[in-house]
């Protein structure tokens, strides 16, 4: 990179022109860009330029060409350095249409509008942590999830907060797809000078599905080291992605440590009174927005129940409960969830049972099913036995009374260990994650 470059000539300049001099003429100059033959350098004046120019443009010719650079003419701009310009453009306000645009908010996202539940409990204190503003005590944040569980949520809601709390600090929300955009925007048009001042001004950024990057080689290694340049000026990274660093496919690994370096927080997928809770919450905005309507009781109820797989489609089922019944003029029945949704209830729909989840448990662990409903307590047999738990738990309606009993007669509190123990083991044991995601695959279809 040519900036690289040019700092690494200007320490040679000062070597040989000495402290005072560098001081005075080399170490204000800003290197713009190489094109074709020539170097175009900003110079705080005209006269700094002009005295460059007359005493030492041989020297810094000489320098370039030695690191391998036909260039043969320096050119000068004037002014003050973009650098101090960049804090500016970088407002994260969006709409703003200069110099680093954050990505557009949607002012639905924001911490009033999340509901907080036990699978996103510390993911959302961490994001609160975040948008204090305070003193950065982790580095990276890492959020990661499944798709609609609420990652670009809480990130926007980080954003939103901190241009309440912190008005004075530069906060950059962007995709990662973004971001390489931009990257490669700035390689064809040779401002990447440009680029990485920018980058390296805010005091906020916030990378959204970093997944995204994987595998693109030149954009990974520019994430990488913007990343690391605001890392060591202690400013607040925040990432987002669909699954932890480490399980991120044809990411560096250089990248994926340093991702990990931090704290990694992930969203699990959400239960049941998470489900209703979000429900209680949309139905309150939507009525809002469309006046009176009644939904009846059960309805919520039946919706959380049935449709597991994110809230996005949780939220566009009422939406389109709501649209229905503001259009034919009555209130959101159960009926009416029926006829309207039947395309929704159909693909979440899911009849597995417990003793399905059991069968099919024991077969890919390879032990009896009455091991498995039996007392045996030893590790091979309870592991697979806690799994079965949870994906009971998971997968049926069914309550933890009712899941004891068909584990045996075995206690609800039993149940509810497993189902803790599994919870656990699935944050820091890949095998047990990888396990728990296969059999949930198997069991769906
Ligand atoms: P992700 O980025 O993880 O794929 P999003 O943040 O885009 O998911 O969330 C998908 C939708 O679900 C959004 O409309 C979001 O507002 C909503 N959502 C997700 N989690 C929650 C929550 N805990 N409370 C309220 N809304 C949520
Ligand atoms: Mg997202």
């Amino acid at each position: 990179m040519v900036a690289d470059l040019w700092a690494g000539i200007s320490d040679e300049l000062r070597r040989e022109v000495g402290d005072s001099n560098h001081k005075s003429w080399i170490a204000p100059l800003e290197c713009i860009e190489v094109s074709e033959d020539i170097l175009r350098l900003r110079a705080p004046s005209r006269f700094v330029g002009d005295w460059v120019k007359r005493n030492y443009h041989d020297q810094i010719i000489a320098h370039l060409q030695k690191s391998g650079l036909a260039v043969k003419r320096l050119d000068f701009e004037f002014g003050p350095a973009r650098v101090a310009a960049a804090p500016e453009a970088a407002r994260v306000r969006a709409g703003h249409d200069d110099g680093l645009q954050s990505a557009p908010l949607d002012a639905k996202l924001c911490f009033e509008n999340f509901v907080v539940g036990k699978p996103n409990e510390l993911a959302h204190a961490a994001a609160r942590r975040v948008a204090e503003g305070a003193a950065v005590t982790f580095n990276p944040l890492f959020l990661y999830g499944g798709v609609g569980l609420g990652k670009t949520h809480l990130m926007q809601a980080i954003a939103w907060e901190l241009q309440e709390n912190r008005p004075d600090m530069q906060v950059l929300y962007l995709s990662a797809e973004q971001f390489m955009y931009r990257f490669v925007q700035a390689l064809r048009d040779r401002q990447i000078m440009d680029f990485k001042n920018l980058f390296r001004s805010v005091d906020v950024l916030m990378v959204d599905d970093v997944q995204f990057i994987a595998g693109k080689d030149s954009t990974q290694e520019e994430f990488f080291h913007t990343f690391n340049a605001l890392v060591d000026q202690n400013k607040q990274i925040v990432i987002s992605a669909d699954r932890a660093p480490g399980e991120i496919k044809d990411l560096e690994a250089r990248i994926s440590s340093r991702l990990q370096c931090g704290l990694v927080v992930d969203l699990h997928p959400t239960n049941y009174e998470l489900r209703l809770g979000i429900l209680q919450r949309k139905a309150a905005l939507f009525s809002q927005g469309y006046g009176s309507i009644t939904i009846d009781d059960g309805v919520l109820e039946f919706l959380a129940h049935r449709i597991t797989s994110n809230v996005r489609v949780l939220e566009g089922a009422l939406q389109r409960l709501f649209a229905f019944s503001s259009l034919i003029g009555q209130e959101i029945t159960l009926d009416m969830v029926q006829d309207c949704l039947s395309d929704i209830l159909r693909t979440s729909e899911r009849r597995v049972t417990v003793e399905e989840i059991q069968r099919k448990v024991a077969e890919y662990y390879n032990i009896r099913l009455s091991d498995m409903l039996g007392p045996k307590r030893t590790r091979t047999i309870a592991r697979p036995r806690q799994v079965a738990m949870y994906l009971s738990k998971e997968l049926t309606s069914r309550s933890l009374p009712e899941i004891g009993r068909r584990f045996g007669g075995r206690d609800h509190t039993t149940i509810l260990h497993g189902v803790r123990k599994v919870e656990e083991m699935r944050g820091n044991d890949s095998q047990i994650k990888e396990d728990i995601e296969l059999l949930r695959r198997l069991l769906e279809n």
